[in-house]
Protein backbone atom coordinates (compact mmCIF):
# COMPACT_ATOMS: atom_id res chain seq x y z
CA UNK A 1 0.00 0.00 0.00
CA UNK A 2 2.39 2.25 0.96
CA UNK A 3 4.42 1.24 -1.81
CA UNK A 4 1.89 2.45 -4.27
CA UNK A 5 1.21 5.55 -2.53
CA UNK A 6 4.53 6.47 -2.72
CA UNK A 7 4.96 5.26 -6.19
CA UNK A 8 1.16 7.55 -7.53
CA UNK A 9 2.87 10.71 -5.61
CA UNK A 10 7.07 10.56 -7.36
CA UNK A 11 4.93 9.93 -10.73
CA UNK A 12 3.36 12.80 -10.63
CA UNK A 13 6.14 15.30 -8.52
CA UNK A 14 9.01 14.29 -10.39
CA UNK A 15 10.08 12.02 -12.78
CA UNK A 16 11.40 8.68 -12.83
CA UNK A 17 14.41 9.63 -14.46
CA UNK A 18 15.41 12.14 -12.06
CA UNK A 19 14.68 9.50 -9.10
CA UNK A 20 17.00 7.18 -10.90
CA UNK A 21 19.67 10.28 -11.26
CA UNK A 22 19.79 11.30 -7.81
CA UNK A 23 19.25 7.80 -6.51
CA UNK A 24 22.47 6.70 -8.78
CA UNK A 25 24.76 10.17 -7.60
CA UNK A 26 23.75 9.14 -3.98
CA UNK A 27 25.23 5.46 -4.38
CA UNK A 28 27.77 6.76 -6.62
CA UNK A 29 28.89 8.93 -3.37
CA UNK A 30 28.66 7.10 -0.91
CA UNK A 31 30.99 4.84 -2.87
CA UNK A 32 33.09 7.05 -3.35
CA UNK A 33 33.55 7.95 0.59
CA UNK A 34 33.72 4.80 1.53
CA UNK A 35 36.33 4.27 -0.68
CA UNK A 36 38.37 7.11 0.52
CA UNK A 37 38.34 5.60 4.50
CA UNK A 38 38.90 2.57 2.92
CA UNK A 39 42.23 3.64 1.72
CA UNK A 40 43.38 4.92 5.51
CA UNK A 41 43.11 0.99 6.88
CA UNK A 42 44.08 -0.73 2.74
CA UNK A 43 40.43 -1.96 2.80
CA UNK A 44 38.74 -1.65 -0.57
CA UNK A 45 34.94 -0.70 -0.03
CA UNK A 46 33.97 -4.67 -0.54
CA UNK A 47 35.74 -5.46 2.35
CA UNK A 48 34.04 -2.70 4.43
CA UNK A 49 30.61 -3.26 3.18
CA UNK A 50 31.07 -6.96 3.90
CA UNK A 51 31.58 -6.31 7.65
CA UNK A 52 29.01 -3.13 7.84
CA UNK A 53 26.56 -6.39 6.74
CA UNK A 54 27.98 -8.44 9.22
CA UNK A 55 27.40 -5.91 12.24
CA UNK A 56 23.80 -6.59 11.16
CA UNK A 57 22.42 -9.97 10.12
CA UNK A 58 21.40 -12.70 12.16
CA UNK A 59 22.18 -16.11 12.71
CA UNK A 60 21.24 -17.79 9.51
CA UNK A 61 22.91 -15.15 7.71
CA UNK A 62 26.13 -14.74 9.03
CA UNK A 63 27.72 -17.70 6.98
CA UNK A 64 30.41 -16.24 3.67
CA UNK A 65 27.52 -17.33 0.79
CA UNK A 66 24.81 -15.02 2.62
CA UNK A 67 27.33 -12.24 2.24
CA UNK A 68 27.96 -12.57 -1.38
CA UNK A 69 24.40 -12.83 -1.54
CA UNK A 70 23.60 -9.78 0.20
CA UNK A 71 26.65 -7.68 -1.78
CA UNK A 72 26.24 -9.43 -4.79
CA UNK A 73 29.44 -10.69 -4.82
CA UNK A 74 31.27 -14.18 -6.28
CA UNK A 75 32.35 -16.89 -3.92
CA UNK A 76 36.27 -16.14 -5.00
CA UNK A 77 35.53 -12.53 -4.23
CA UNK A 78 34.06 -13.24 -0.53
CA UNK A 79 36.11 -15.41 0.20
CA UNK A 80 39.21 -12.91 -0.51
CA UNK A 81 37.79 -9.93 1.11
CA UNK A 82 36.54 -12.30 4.07
CA UNK A 83 40.31 -13.42 4.67
CA UNK A 84 41.77 -9.83 4.78
CA UNK A 85 39.43 -8.47 7.30
CA UNK A 86 40.02 -11.98 9.27
CA UNK A 87 44.01 -10.52 9.13
CA UNK A 88 43.13 -7.25 10.23
CA UNK A 89 41.42 -8.40 13.21
CA UNK A 90 37.89 -6.92 11.99
CA UNK A 91 35.99 -10.08 11.97
CA UNK A 92 36.20 -13.78 13.61
CA UNK A 93 35.36 -16.91 12.13
CA UNK A 94 33.38 -19.67 14.11
CA UNK A 95 32.18 -23.21 13.36
CA UNK A 96 28.64 -24.07 13.95
CA UNK A 97 28.20 -26.30 16.55
CA UNK A 98 25.99 -28.82 15.49
CA UNK A 99 27.06 -28.76 11.61
CA UNK A 100 30.86 -28.45 11.05
CA UNK A 101 30.64 -27.73 7.71
CA UNK A 102 29.11 -23.88 8.38
CA UNK A 103 30.93 -21.52 8.97
CA UNK A 104 29.68 -18.15 11.44
CA UNK A 105 30.94 -14.68 10.90
CA UNK A 106 31.15 -12.64 13.11
CA UNK A 107 32.70 -8.45 13.40
CA UNK A 108 34.81 -7.97 16.04
CA UNK A 109 35.09 -5.18 18.80
CA UNK A 110 37.43 -3.28 16.14
CA UNK A 111 35.12 -3.97 13.44
CA UNK A 112 32.35 -3.30 14.63
CA UNK A 113 33.91 0.67 15.94
CA UNK A 114 35.65 0.74 11.83
CA UNK A 115 31.82 0.42 10.51
CA UNK A 116 30.64 3.44 12.82
CA UNK A 117 33.39 5.79 11.56
CA UNK A 118 32.88 4.69 8.17
CA UNK A 119 29.55 5.63 8.53
CA UNK A 120 30.33 8.82 10.47
CA UNK A 121 32.89 9.67 7.86
CA UNK A 122 30.63 9.60 5.17
CA UNK A 123 28.72 13.04 5.77
CA UNK A 124 25.64 11.59 6.07
CA UNK A 125 24.07 12.89 9.42
CA UNK A 126 25.10 16.39 8.48
CA UNK A 127 22.81 16.05 5.33
CA UNK A 128 19.74 14.77 6.76
CA UNK A 129 20.32 17.53 9.16
CA UNK A 130 19.83 20.05 6.18
CA UNK A 131 16.44 17.98 5.27
CA UNK A 132 13.89 20.17 6.57
CA UNK A 133 10.85 18.71 4.92
CA UNK A 134 11.10 15.54 5.78
CA UNK A 135 11.47 13.99 9.26
CA UNK A 136 14.27 11.13 9.48
CA UNK A 137 11.63 8.27 9.93
CA UNK A 138 9.64 9.66 7.13
CA UNK A 139 12.60 9.49 5.13
CA UNK A 140 13.33 6.08 5.98
CA UNK A 141 10.31 4.95 5.41
CA UNK A 142 10.21 6.67 1.60
CA UNK A 143 13.35 5.12 1.22
CA UNK A 144 12.59 1.60 2.43
CA UNK A 145 9.33 1.61 0.38
CA UNK A 146 11.74 2.18 -2.89
CA UNK A 147 14.18 -0.54 -2.01
CA UNK A 148 11.46 -2.94 -1.57
CA UNK A 149 9.33 -2.01 -4.38
CA UNK A 150 12.35 -2.27 -6.56
CA UNK A 151 13.17 -5.87 -4.86
CA UNK A 152 9.65 -6.90 -5.35
CA UNK A 153 10.26 -5.86 -9.08
CA UNK A 154 12.88 -7.70 -9.94
CA UNK A 155 12.11 -10.62 -7.60
CA UNK A 156 15.61 -10.09 -5.56
CA UNK A 157 15.88 -11.01 -2.05
CA UNK A 158 14.21 -8.84 0.31
CA UNK A 159 17.17 -9.21 3.80
CA UNK A 160 15.16 -6.99 5.54
CA UNK A 161 14.43 -6.91 9.69
CA UNK A 162 13.02 -9.85 10.98
CA UNK A 163 10.17 -8.51 12.83
CA UNK A 164 8.67 -7.68 9.22
CA UNK A 165 9.12 -11.54 8.22
CA UNK A 166 5.93 -13.41 7.59
CA UNK A 167 7.80 -16.21 9.24
CA UNK A 168 8.01 -14.06 12.49
CA UNK A 169 5.29 -15.27 15.03
CA UNK A 170 4.97 -13.65 18.58
CA UNK A 171 3.95 -16.37 20.97
CA UNK A 172 3.40 -15.37 25.03
CA UNK A 173 6.77 -16.75 25.60
CA UNK A 174 8.54 -14.32 23.22
CA UNK A 175 9.13 -14.57 19.15
CA UNK A 176 9.89 -17.60 17.21
CA UNK A 177 10.71 -18.24 13.82
CA UNK A 178 8.04 -20.30 11.68
CA UNK A 179 10.73 -21.34 8.91
CA UNK A 180 13.23 -22.82 11.77
CA UNK A 181 10.56 -23.18 14.81
CA UNK A 182 13.29 -21.68 17.24
CA UNK A 183 13.15 -19.00 19.80
CA UNK A 184 14.25 -15.45 18.44
CA UNK A 185 15.47 -13.06 21.15
CA UNK A 186 14.02 -9.30 21.38
CA UNK A 187 17.28 -8.18 19.98
CA UNK A 188 17.50 -10.70 17.13
CA UNK A 189 13.91 -9.51 15.23
CA UNK A 190 15.76 -5.97 14.81
CA UNK A 191 18.84 -8.00 12.71
CA UNK A 192 18.29 -8.75 8.95
CA UNK A 193 17.98 -12.46 7.61
CA UNK A 194 18.55 -13.67 3.90
CA UNK A 195 15.55 -16.05 4.45
CA UNK A 196 13.21 -13.20 5.01
CA UNK A 197 10.05 -12.58 3.37
CA UNK A 198 6.84 -9.79 3.82
CA UNK A 199 3.78 -11.31 4.52
CA UNK A 200 1.72 -11.87 0.87
CA UNK A 201 5.27 -11.59 -1.24
CA UNK A 202 7.76 -14.30 -2.10
CA UNK A 203 10.92 -13.87 -3.77
CA UNK A 204 12.59 -16.33 -5.51
CA UNK A 205 16.14 -15.26 -6.53
CA UNK A 206 18.92 -14.22 -5.00
CA UNK A 207 21.48 -11.12 -5.55
CA UNK A 208 23.98 -12.61 -6.75
S1 LIG B 1 11.18 -15.06 11.08
FE1 LIG B 1 11.87 -14.64 8.98
S2 LIG B 1 13.44 -13.08 9.18
FE2 LIG B 1 13.13 -13.97 11.20
S3 LIG B 1 14.65 -15.58 11.37
FE3 LIG B 1 12.77 -16.53 10.59
S4 LIG B 1 12.98 -16.48 8.35
FE4 LIG B 1 14.49 -15.05 9.20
Amino acid sequence: MFVKTVSRRYNNDMGVRDVHDILERLCNLLRMEVRTFGLRYGLQPVQIEAVTYLTHCNRYSDTPQAVGEYLGLTKGTVSQSLKVLEQKGLLRKQQDKQDKRIVHLAATAKGKKLVEQSITAKGLEAALKMTSSLRGRELEELLRSILRGMQHHNQRKTFAACHTCRFNEQHTGGYVCGLTQEPLREREIQLICREHEYPGEKTLISVS
